[in-house]
């Protein structure tokens, strides 16, 4: 099933994203996390994609699985920014073999030291545009409520953005954000720039503090003092801090169906427990 069908619908939608294993000593271990996830029936899921395409085999199995065993329709990351066009075709030979019609294309980080000079692909619209001539596939991209860390402005960032639809994106799915009003001053400015596409809003419950703050320097992603103080009081105290995350992941999640975003991801990152407590507590709003 097509991820455009899905979300399009009147229905609030929630799906849940995963990641594949590095190596094949914990497959077993990450294809039952997933399994678990895929129980839960959420509308569909994303599988993420190694930048250095370690793992490209990974997610596209993972992918397979959720799909057949679980019935859940996936949609699979893919970046080209490590990869020639042969192997981003057989890539896509291998999506398509699985029985996976849904993409997310990306462009990845550029590896440090890397020269960029005889890339194949230097941006992910060139890639959406060689899957949109590909054929089969329902194509989605990245979005940045806090503008793409690597934009000289916000205004350059969405030009780029409408680049990447009139490629061949589909919709687009935001980077993590905490703080609901940029996703709302998000949406705006794409619509007056002429992006019609559905926005899926990207909601991480953080259960582990020590990596957040880091992470969110490096992707641009503005912590406000109401998070940081949760973290502050909570954080060395694990249980105490995945309650608090998950209690904030769903307020937030709360307030933007409410201002009527249909479409929330939630990066449940191979955390069933995280994912059920999630879909426990907006299961009445979900209806
Ligand atoms: P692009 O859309 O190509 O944009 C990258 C930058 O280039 C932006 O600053 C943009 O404004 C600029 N730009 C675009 N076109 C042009 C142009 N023509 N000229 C000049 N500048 C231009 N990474 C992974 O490795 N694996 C994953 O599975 C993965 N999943 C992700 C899922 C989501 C929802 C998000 C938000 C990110 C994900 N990433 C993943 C990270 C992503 O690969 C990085 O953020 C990367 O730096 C940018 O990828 P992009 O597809 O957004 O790039």
């Amino acid at each position: 099933m097509k991820i455009i069908d899905i979300i399009k619908s009147e229905k609030p939608t929630l799906s849940f994203e995963v990641f594949p294993p590095k190596t094949s000593d914990n497959f077993e271990s990450v294809r039952e996390a997933t399994e678990k996830i895929a129980a839960l029936r959420p509308d569909f899921m994303s599988v993420t994609y190694g930048a250095g395409g370690g793992t490209s085999e990974f997610t596209a199995s993972i992918a397979q699985n959720i799909q057949n065993k679980a019935g859940v329709p996936v949609l699979a990351h893919l970046s080209c920014v490590s990869s020639t066009k042969e192997e981003i075709h057989r890539q896509l030979d291998l999506l398509k073999s699985k029985g996976i019609e849904n993409i997310l294309a990306l462009r990845g980080d550029i590896p440090e030291g890397m020269s960029k000079e005889h890339l194949d692909y230097h941006y992910a619209s060139e890639l959406t545009r060689d899957i949109k001539k590909y054929g089969g596939f329902c194509i989605g991209g990245a979005c940045y409520p806090e503008v793409h860390p690597e934009s000289a402005n916000s205004m350059e960032d969405m030009k780029h953005l409408k680049e990447k639809i009139d490629a061949g994106c589909e919709f687009l799915t935001t980077q993590m954000f905490f703080d609901n009003n940029l996703l709302y001053n998000f949406i705006y400015r794409a619509r007056k720039a002429g992006i019609e596409v559905p926005v899926v809003a990207g909601i991480m419950p953080v259960t582990n503090p020590k990596s957040i703050k880091r992470i969110c320097a490096i992707s641009g992603t503005a912590l406000p003092q109401r998070f940081i103080r949760i973290v502050d009081r909570y954080g060395d105290s694990p249980e105490a801090m995945k309650q608090a995350g998950i209690a904030y992941a769903t307020e937030q999640i709360i307030d933007l169906y409410a201002n009527g975003v249909r479409a929330v991801h939630v990066y449940s990152m191979n955390k069933p427990d995280v994912a059920q407590k999630i879909l426990e507590n907006i299961s009445a709003i979900i209806k």
